[in-house]
C-alpha cells in the first residue's frame, strides 16, 4: 500500500467514525421522504414515475388534477406499494385531502433541499448553520430562462439575493479564523445560463459580447460588499463558453486584482485535466488568486443521451471509477498549484475528501486553505464529521419557488438513488468502509474504459435480422458539434473559401457529359440578393429529351448491376461529403439562408440517407422465400422501375435531393435530378459528387430549368417510369394527376412518391412543462424561418393555460436572433426570395384582419429577404391562418377549452404531416398517440428534426402519399417486385432442404451489355 493510500485510508476511517456517531436520518425508514426513497431503490419503474410524478406536481393546480396525475402515474403498483393503495383509496373518497397531503409531502421534500424561498427566507437556514459553523454559497433557481425578459429578471433576483446577503451576514466572521482573506462570508454561485436566453455553444464571443454587460454590475457590486462569485459548471454544450467568459471578465482591468471569483471543473468530463490545467496557466498569467470548485458533474445521464442521440464522442466517462479517480488527479493537480488557485472540493464522497485530505497534508498544506462544498440536505454527518476535524465547509444553498425548483430536486432524488452514487452505498447498501475507501485506479475495469474518441453509438451494426426494426440496425452519421472550438474555426474558414468562390458557372450533366445551353440561371444569396452565389445552365426540352435517352439506354445496364455495387456507390458519396461537409454547409448558408446547424442537420441527413438506404437495399437486394414448401421453390426479389425523374425543393437543397435520388439509384433505377431553381448550386455539387464517387455515364443525368417547362414535359413523357417529387401541394396534385394518365408508347403505369406540405400542430396541455414547451415550440415554428414543411405553424393552447404560455412564447419569440446565417448562433435567418418574401408579408398583413397580430420582430436586417418572426394570438381554428399553409416565420396561437377541442381543431385540416403534443398527463399522452392525425407525432420535443431510421418522414391526406423517407419500406416505392417459382421436383424426388436467401437473379437480358458485380 501507498503511503498516500494509508493516509487516505486512516482519514477515511477517522471521517466514518465520526459519522457513525450521527447516523444518517435520510436513508431511515419513517417518513414519506424516506419511504420514497427506499421503494426507489427497490424498484426502477416505481422511481421513474414517482420522479416524473414530483416534476409535474408543482406545476398542478386543482385538486382534481393531482388525484388524476396521481392515478395515472402509479396505475397497477398499488399492489406491491400499501401506502399507495391507501394513498388511492383516499383520493376517490377525498380528493381535496390526498392533493393537501400529497403537495404537502412533496414540498417537504423540496425544501430539504432547497434553503429558503428568497433572500429573506434563506437567512433563517444560513444563521441556523452558521451556528454549526458551516458556510454557505447560495444559488438561485430558476436557471431555465426562455427570453430576455427572463433573464433580465433573473439578474435583477440575483443583485438582489446579493444585497441581503451582505446586509444580512455584516459582522459574520470566518468560522475557522485562519485565512479568512481567503474565503469571504458572502458566496454566490452563479449559472450562467439564466443570464443569456440564446447562449449558443457554436458562437462564444457572442454569447460574452451578450453576457458580460449583463453580469458586470453583479461583479462589480459583489466586488463593493466583499463577496465571492463563483461560476457554475452547467451542460457540457456551455462549458467552453463559461470558461471563456470567465477568463474574458476577470482579465478586465476592474476586475484583474479580484481574487475572490472561482469557476467549477467537472471532473466526470474526459477534458477535465486540460480545462484545469488551461485555467492555471491563464491564472498565473493574470497573476492574481483564484478559485476552482471541483466537482464530479451533475449532468452525467443528460450529457450520456444527447451524445448517444447525436452521434458525439460522449463528453463524460462512462465508469464511475474513471470520473473518481479523475477527480483525484484534479485535486492533485490544485493542491499543488495552491500557490495561484484556492480549491473547494465539492463532493459526498468520503474517499474523494480523505484523498484531498491526505495529498494536502503530504504537500504540508494547510487545512485552512482550502475547503469542503457539500449540498444542503445532503450528507449532514459526513458535514459534521468535517467541522469536527476542523476543516472549512461551506455549504450550497439554492433558493427559490419550488416550481423552478423541481428539476434540481429531481436532480438530487437522483443522486440519492443512483445505483453507483456513494452515498447509496454508504446510507443504504452499507458498504464497509474498506470497499468505500479502495483507490479508484483499481476499480477501472480496463476494457470498458473507453478510449477518448469513442462514439457513444448503442447500435450494433452487425448481428441484425430482418424482424429487427430498421432503426435498430442502423448507426446515424454524427452532426457536427459546434461545441468545439475546431469545428467553428472550420465553419468560418469553409465560409471564407465559399465566399471566394462564388459566381461559378455549372453545366448540366446529360450522359456523362458537361452541357452548356448559353442561358445560364443565377442562384442568389436570399441574405443579400445582389450576391450570385453560383449560375447553372438551363435545359429546355431538347436537353430534357436528352436526358430521357440517356436514362432510359442506361437503364438496362444498371437496373442488373448488382445491389453490392450500387450500395457501395451511395457509400462512396457519403464518405465525399464527410470530406466535404463544411464546404457543402457553407454552401447552404450562402445559396439558401441556411443557419450553422440547419446547415450541418440536412448534410448529416444526406449522408444518412446515402448509408442507410445502402444498407436497406442489401437486405432488399437478396431473393428471399416467400413459403417454405416441399417440391417448389418460391423467391420474392425486386427489380427497379425504369427512369426516375426526381424533382426536390430547396428547403432541405442537398438532403432531400440526394435522398430522392439515392433511394432511385440503389434501387436499380436511372434518374433525371431537377434540383429547386433556388438551390441550383447544392444541386450541382451533388451531381460532382455522385461523379466523384463513380455513377456510370447516363445513370445520373442533371437538368435545371424552369419546373414549368422541364418539369412539365419529363412529367409527361412515356418514357418516364417513376416520379420522386417533394414540394407545394399544388405542384404534387398536378403531377399526381398528370401521371395516371397513359400516354402511347408508355411501358409502365408511373409511380408518384409525392411529399407535399403541412399546417402543422402542436398542442399545448394545461400540465405541460411550460420551460420544454415554449423552447420547443419556438425552435419548431422559426428555426430555419418556419421553411421546414415539419415546421410548427397552429399553436393550440389549453385555456387553463393560454395566458402564460402567451406571454412566455411572445417573451421568446422577442428574443432570437434574427441575422446573416453566416453569424454563428442565429436562429431565423432570411426567406428565400424576393416571391417568397412578398407572399408571406402580404399574408400578414391579411392576417391582420382576422386575429391579433401579438408579436412581430422589429430588428431585422434591411438588406435580404428578412420576414419578421411573427406571431398571431386568439386565431380562429377557420381562419385562413390556421388553414393555408405559409412556409415562413409565422405562428397561429388558437385557444380551446380542452383536449377534445384540441384534437378537432388539430385534425381538422386538409393536411397531416407533423403534428407535437405537451403534456405530463400518462392518459392524455396515450390519447394523443391514438388520435392525432400525422404522419409524425412528436410528444414533448419539437416537431421537426427527424432523423433517418429513427423518425422516418413523411404524412398523409393532403401531405403526401404516405410514403416514409428515412424507413425501412421507402424503398419499396422505388422497386417492382417479382416472385419467380420452380418447380425443383423430379420424378418424386426434390431436395429436403430450400435456402431462405439466394443469389441476385443478374443474368443480363439478351441485348444487354456485361454485367458488373
Ligand atoms: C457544493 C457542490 C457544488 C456543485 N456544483 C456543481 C456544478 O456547478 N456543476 C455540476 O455539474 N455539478 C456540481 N456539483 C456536483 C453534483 O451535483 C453531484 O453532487 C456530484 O457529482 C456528486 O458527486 P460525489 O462525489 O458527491 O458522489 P459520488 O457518488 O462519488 O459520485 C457521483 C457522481 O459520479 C459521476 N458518475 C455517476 N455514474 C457514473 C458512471 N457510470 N461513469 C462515470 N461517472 C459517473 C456523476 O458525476 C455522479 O454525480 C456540485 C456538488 C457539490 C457538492
Amino acid at each position: 500500500m501507498s503511503a498516500l493510500q494509508a493516509v487516505v485510508e486512516r482519514r477515511g476511517q477517522q471521517i466514518f467514525g465520526l459519522v457513525d456517531q450521527h447516523p444518517e436520518s435520510i436513508f431511515t425508514k419513517a417518513g414519506f421522504y424516506q419511504k420514497m426513497m427506499a421503494f426507489s431503490m427497490r424498484d426502477e419503474t416505481f422511481k421513474v414515475q414517482m420522479f416524473r410524478f414530483v416534476d409535474v406536481l408543482a406545476s398542478l393546480r386543482r385538486s382534481g388534477d393531482i388525484v388524476a396525475h396521481l392515478r395515472e402515474y402509479f396505475r397497477g403498483m398499488d399492489s406491491f406499494i400499501p401506502m399507495l393503495q391507501t394513498g388511492l383509496r383516499a383520493a376517490g373518497i377525498f380528493p381535496w385531502l390526498t392533493a393537501f397531503i400529497l403537495r404537502r409531502n412533496v414540498s417537504g421534500m423540496a425544501r430539504q433541499f432547497i434553503a429558503g424561498r428568497d433572500g429573506a427566507d434563506v437567512m433563517k437556514t444560513l444563521r441556523k448553520k452558521r451556528k454549526e459553523d458551516i458556510g454557505f454559497t447560495v444559488d438561485l433557481l430558476g436557471e431555465a430562462v426562455v427570453s430576455e425578459k427572463e433573464a433580465d429578471e433573473y439578474a435583477a433576483r440575483a443583485m438582489e439575493l446579493l444585497e441581503t446577503l451582505a446586509r444580512e451576514t455584516r459582522g459574520w466572521t470566518d468560522p475557522l479564523g485562519k485565512n479568512p482573506e481567503l474565503f469571504p462570508v458572502v458566496n454566490l454561485s452563479l449559472k450562467i445560463s439564466a443570464f443569456y436566453s440564446q447562449m449558443d455553444p457554436a458562437a462564444p464571443e457572442e454569447a460574452i459580447a451578450h453576457l458580460a454587460p449583463k453580469l458586470r454590475p453583479i461583479l462589480r457590486r459583489a466586488k463593493e460588499v466583499g463577496a465571492f462569485v463563483n461560476f457554475d459548471m452547467e451542460s457540457y454544450a456551455q462549458k467552453n463558453g463559461t470558461f471563456d467568459l470567465f477568463k474574458a471578465l476577470f482579465t478586465e482591468s476592474e476586475f484583474a486584482d479580484w481574487p475572490h471569483v472561482g469557476i467549477v471543473v467537472q471532473a466526470y468530463l474526459r477534458d477535465a485535466e486540460r480545462d484545469l490545467k488551461d485555467l492555471i496557466e491563464w491564472g498565473r498569467k493574470r497573476g492574481t488568486r483564484f478559485a476552482v470548485r471541483l466537482v464530479k458533474g451533475a449532468y452525467w445521464d443528460y450529457e450520456k443521451i444527447i451524445s448517444s442521440q447525436n452521434g458525439w464522442v460522449c463528453p463524460v466517462y462512462l465508469q464511475k471509477p474513471e470520473s473518481d479517480a479523475c477527480f483525484e488527479a484534479c485535486t492533485r493537480i490544485l493542491l499543488e498549484n495552491e500557490a495561484i488557485v484556492t480549491a473547494a472540493f465539492g463532493s459526498h464522497n468520503v474517499r474523494s475528501i480523505a484523498h484531498a485530505m491526505a495529498y494536502a497534508e503530504e504537500l504540508g498544506i494547510d487545512q485552512s486553505r482550502f475547503e469542503f462544498q457539500l449540498l444542503y440536505g445532503m450528507a449532514g454527518p459526513i458535514k459534521r464529521a468535517l467541522v469536527e476535524m476542523g476543516y472549512r465547509v461551506r455549504e450550497y444553498s439554492p433558493v427559490g419557488e419550488l416550481l423552478p425548483g423541481m428539476s434540481y430536486l429531481v436532480r438530487r432524488l437522483l443522486e440519492n438513488t443512483s445505483n453507483e452514487g456513494f452515498l447509496r452505498a454508504k446510507f443504504s447498501d452499507n458498504l464497509s468502509p474498506a470497499q468505500l475507501l479502495r483507490d479508484p485506479k483499481e476499480l477501472i475495469t480496463p476494457e470498458k474504459a473507453s478510449p477518448d474518441g469513442q462514439r457513444n453509438g448503442y447500435h450494433s451494426a452487425a448481428g441484425f435480422s430482418l424482424d429487427t426494426p430498421p432503426g435498430d440496425t442502423y448507426e446515424n452519421a454524427p452532426m457536427v458539434n459546434f461545441v468545439h472550438r475546431q469545428t467553428q474555426e472550420q465553419m468560418k474558414t469553409a465560409l471564407r473559401e465559399v465566399r471566394g468562390r462564388l459566381g461559378r458557372q455549372y453545366p448540366l450533366t446529360i450522359n456523362g457529359e458537361k452541357v452548356t445551353t448559353g442561358k445560364w440561371m443565377p442562384s442568389l444569396n436570399p441574405s443579400s440578393p445582389n450576391e450570385i452565389v453560383g449560375s447553372v445552365a438551363e435545359a429546355g426540352i431538347p436537353e430534357a429529351e436528352r436526358a430521357v435517352s440517356a436514362a432510359r439506354a442506361a437503364f438496362d445496364k444498371w437496373s442488373r448491376t448488382s445491389v453490392e455495387h450500387r450500395a457501395q456507390l451511395l457509400e462512396r458519396l457519403a464518405a465525399i461529403m464527410e470530406r466535404r461537409r463544411f464546404e457543402l454547409c457553407a454552401v447552404e448558408v450562402f445559396e439558401v439562408g441556411k443557419a450553422w446547424d440547419e446547415a450541418d442537420g440536412d448534410i448529416r441527413e444526406a449522408m444518412d440517407f446515402c448509408l442507410f438506404y445502402a444498407q436497406q437495399m442489401r437486405i432488399l437486394g437478396r431473393p428471399r422465400i416467400t413459403q417454405h414448401v416441399a417440391g417448389e421453390e418460391n423467391y420474392q426479389h425486386y427489380w427497379g422501375r425504369g427512369v426516375a425523374l426526381v424533382i426536390a425543393p430547396w428547403n432541405f437543397p442537398i438532403a432531400i435531393l440526394c435522398g430522392m435520388v439515392s433511394a432511385s439509384l440503389v434501387t436499380g433505377n436511372t434518374v433525371i435530378m431537377k434540383p429547386a431553381e433556388q438551390s441550383a448550386i447544392c444541386g450541382a455539387l451533388l451531381m460532382e459528387m455522385f461523379e466523384e464517387a463513380g455513377v456510370p455515364k447516363g445513370v445520373l443525368n442533371l437538368l435545371n430549368g424552369d419546373g414549368a417547362v422541364i418539369g412539365e414535359h419529363l412529367v409527361n413523357h412515356k418514357d418516364v417510369d417513376l416520379i420522386a417529387f417533394t414540394g407545394s401541394r399544388e405542384v404534387g396534385l398536378h403531377i399526381w394527376k398528370a401521371a395516371g394518365e397513359t400516354r402511347p408508347g408508355q411501358r409502365e403505369l408511373k409511380r408518384v412518391i409525392c411529399e407535399m406540405g403541412g399546417k402543422n400542430a402542436v398542442i399545448v396541455d394545461s400540465d405541460a412543462d411550460l420551460d420544454e414547451t415554449i423552447v420547443d415550440s419556438v425552435y419548431s415554428a422559426f428555426g430555419y424561418q418556419g421553411q421546414k414543411c415539419s415546421a410548427l405553424s397552429r399553436l393550440i393552447v389549453l385555456e387553463e393555460n393560454y395566458d402564460r404560455v402567451v406571454e412566455r412564447l411572445l417573451a421568446a419569440a422577442a428574443s432570437l436572433r434574427v441575422g446573416n446565417p453566416q453569424e454563428p448562433g442565429i436562429t431565423v435567418g432570411p426567406v428565400i426570395d424576393e416571391a417568397a418574401y412578398q407572399r408571406i408579408l402580404a399574408t400578414i398583413e391579411a392576417g391582420r384582419k382576422e386575429a391579433t397580430l401579438a408579436y412581430q420582430a422589429k430588428d431585422v436586417p434591411k438588406e435580404g429577404y428578412f420576414v419578421p418572426p411573427t406571431i398571431f394570438i386568439d386565431v380562429k381554428p377557420n381562419a385562413r391562418l390556421a388553414r393555408d399553409e405559409i412556409f415562413g416565420p409565422v405562428l397561429s396561437v388558437i385557444k380551446v377549452r380542452d383536449l377534445d377541442e384540441a384534437l378537432e381543431v388539430a385534425n381538422g385540416i386538409d393536411y397531416a404531416l407533423t403534428a407535437g403534443f405537451f403534456s405530463r398527463s400518462p392518459a392524455n399522452i396515450e390519447r394523443i398517440k391514438a388520435e392525432l392525425v400525422a404522419g409524425n407525432v412528436y410528444i414533448n420535443r419539437s416537431c421537426t428534426g427527424a432523423v433517418v431510421g429513427r423518425h422516418p418522414f413523411g404524412g398523409f391526406k393532403m401531405s403526401g402519399g404516405g410514403t416514409k423517407a428515412g424507413g425501412g419500406d421507402y424503398l419499396l416505392q422505388f422497386l417492382i417486385p417479382r416472385i419467380v417459382t420452380e418447380n425443383i421436383m423430379r420424378h418424386g424426388f426434390a431436395p429436403e432442404e430450400t435456402p431462405r436467401y439466394r443469389d441476385e437473379f443478374l443474368v443480363r437480358r439478351p441485348g444487354s451489355t456485361v454485367v458488373e458485380k
